[in-house]
């Protein structure tokens, strides 16, 4: 059984059941993860709380060295912590070694803090009266975290939460608990000040005492729509800021200038890659003619068919299991309602050839006719289908995605800047991608869709989250004198 992280020391959780950790390629049980109380809260927020009085204290240019000394122990264990993430998540080698180098790059940019933290000044806003701003921490935040990038999404928040003077707790995915634990020991490392960061296993209990505790400041979520809401919701009504990123459905227009070759496998890649499960995972391919549609459908069945599924450990694998019998009965449901409730067509059924593999594995599938009221385009999938759909116009496709709710990205594969102009200006989701399948930002630019696929107003890591963690003073100050005696 996993433990807990609370004031500098692994502790066992106060919960007394617990959920399995299953490696999804196997179907094998690796460890358990104990669902904690609000009791396991109650101790981790009050050795953050107690933590920040000191913490708050320490130059912002003596906190981000945590960060500095943490940055190479990072990188002498990513092939640790890529095997960790493959074996807890499932997804290849591959995508799990990027996953961690771009949480490495949230810790990079966290120690720009003291420059993101800075205040303004003016002078002389009023005859002998100046102005000026600071950036001051806030307390205790929490971060609770989705399965599918166990080693990644913690990243986007707690570097800067504590290089901007706050202190932490981190409820990780109970599905995916196992990354953090390594990297919690790599904290260790560095010396960080006991309470500063705390880990906190569980589910729903868990979740609902950090969104309610009186001395949490904020909430940082990523994980489902309703959950997201339901995290947005709670940490407001209890007088918490939070950042809340949901579900997603994504779409990708392809026009007929496209290079069709490298966008379709882009496309493809964007749809299948990490088994479907990234929220910034293309869905739905809008094509746009009668021409393009047949270029690109011929395209996806010839490559969807070639894709080798196995265990990500093994480096001739392109594509892992999805997490769980769950997920993948959910996605066997909305392939099953697209082809026999809706009447699209199965060009490629990737249900094929599973039956005899250990775990939870899928085929990509590849389903054509697609049309905009069938279930399988309005929900998210969260697994390897490529859906097919014809359109007339690109305005025909901009219409399409801005009735969509779940608003995360989209992406436009195209020669034409013009169309590319338009297109950035006229969708709805807040992260849009042309000719690039992931437009997944950086650590050093913000991270967040819009609708239903973020409840919020600043989005995550970026320069920008320092307006997150910090709340600001405004000092108006005139100082008088009845003497010059300087
Ligand atoms: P999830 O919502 O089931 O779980 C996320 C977190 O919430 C977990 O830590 C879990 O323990 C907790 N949780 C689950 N049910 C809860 C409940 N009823 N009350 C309170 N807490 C609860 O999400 P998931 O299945 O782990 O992750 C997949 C989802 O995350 C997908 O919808 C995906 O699009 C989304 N996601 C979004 C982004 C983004 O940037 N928008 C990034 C990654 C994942």
């Amino acid at each position: 059984m996993i433990k807990d992280y609370v004031d500098g020391k692994w502790v066992p959780s106060f919960g007394k059941d617990s959920v399995s950790i299953v490696n999804p390629a196997t179907g094998v049980e690796i460890d358990r993860c104990p669902m904690g109380t609000s009791e396991d809260v109650n101790r981790a927020v009050k050795a953050a709380h107690a933590a920040f009085l000191e913490w708050r204290h320490v130059p912002v240019a003596e906190r981000i060295q945590f960060l500095f000394k943490l940055k190479p122990l990072l990188d002498a264990n990513v092939e640790q912590l890529a095997s960790l993430v493959t074996r807890e998540h499932g997804k290849t080698l591959v995508e799990a070694r990027g996953s961690v180098k771009r949480g490495i790059q949230m810790v990079e940019t966290a120690t720009g803090m003291p420059t993101f933290q800075k205040g303004e000044f003016l002078e002389d806003i009023a005859r002998g009266i100046d102005c000026v701003t600071m950036r001051q921490p806030m307390g205790v935040f929490a971060g609770i975290a989705p399965f599918n990038f166990p080693a990644m999404v913690p990243f986007w928040f707690w570097p800067f939460a504590i290089a901007s003077g706050n202190t932490f707790v981190l409820k990780p995915s109970e599905r995916v608990p196992l990354t953090h634990q390594l990297i919690f020991d790599l904290i260790e490392k560095t010396g960080l000040p006991k309470g500063v960061m705390n880990l906190v296993h569980g589910g729903k209990e868990v979740v609902t005492a950090l969104c309610t505790h009186p001395d949490v400041k904020g909430t940082c979520f990523v994980g489902s729509t309703p959950v997201a809401k339901y995290v947005y919701e709670t940490s407001a009504k209890h007088g918490k800021r939070s950042q809340a990123l949901g579900g997603a459905k994504n779409f990708m227009v392809m026009l007929p200038d496209a290079v069709m070759d490298k966008s379709c496998a882009t496309a493809l890649e964007s749809i299948i890659g990490c088994a479907g499960e990234r929220c910034l995972a293309g869905s739905v391919i809008l094509c746009v003619g009668d021409e393009t549609y047949t270029q690109v459908k011929e395209r996806m069945v010839r490559s969807a068919a070639d894709v080798s599924v196995g265990d990500g450990m093994d480096p001739r694998v392109q594509m892992g299991p999805v997490i769980s019998q769950e997920s993948k009965d959910r996605i066997l449901g909305l392939i099953k309602s697209a082809v026999d409730d809706d009447g699209a067509k199965l060009l490629v059924d990737g249900r094929i050839g599973v039956d005899q593999m250990p775990g939870y594995f899928l085929k990509p599938s590849v389903i054509a006719d697609v049309t905009e009221k069938m279930r399988v385009s309005q929900e998210e999938i969260f697994g390897p289908v490529v859906l097919l759909a014809k359109v007339k116009t690109l305005d025909e496709a901009i219409a399409w995605i801005n009735r969509s709710n779940l608003a995360n990205t989209t992406t436009l594969f195209t020669q034409s800047g013009p169309a590319a102009r338009k297109f950035s200006s006229e969708v709805a989701p807040a992260m849009i991608g042309i000719n690039i399948g992931v437009p997944a930002p950086m650590s050093f630019f913000s991270f967040g869709g819009s609708r239903d696929s973020f409840f919020g107003d600043i989005k995550a890591h970026g320069a920008n989250s320092v307006q997150f963690f910090t709340d600001e003073k405004i000092i108006t100050q005139r100082w008088v004198s009845d003497s010059n005696v300087w």
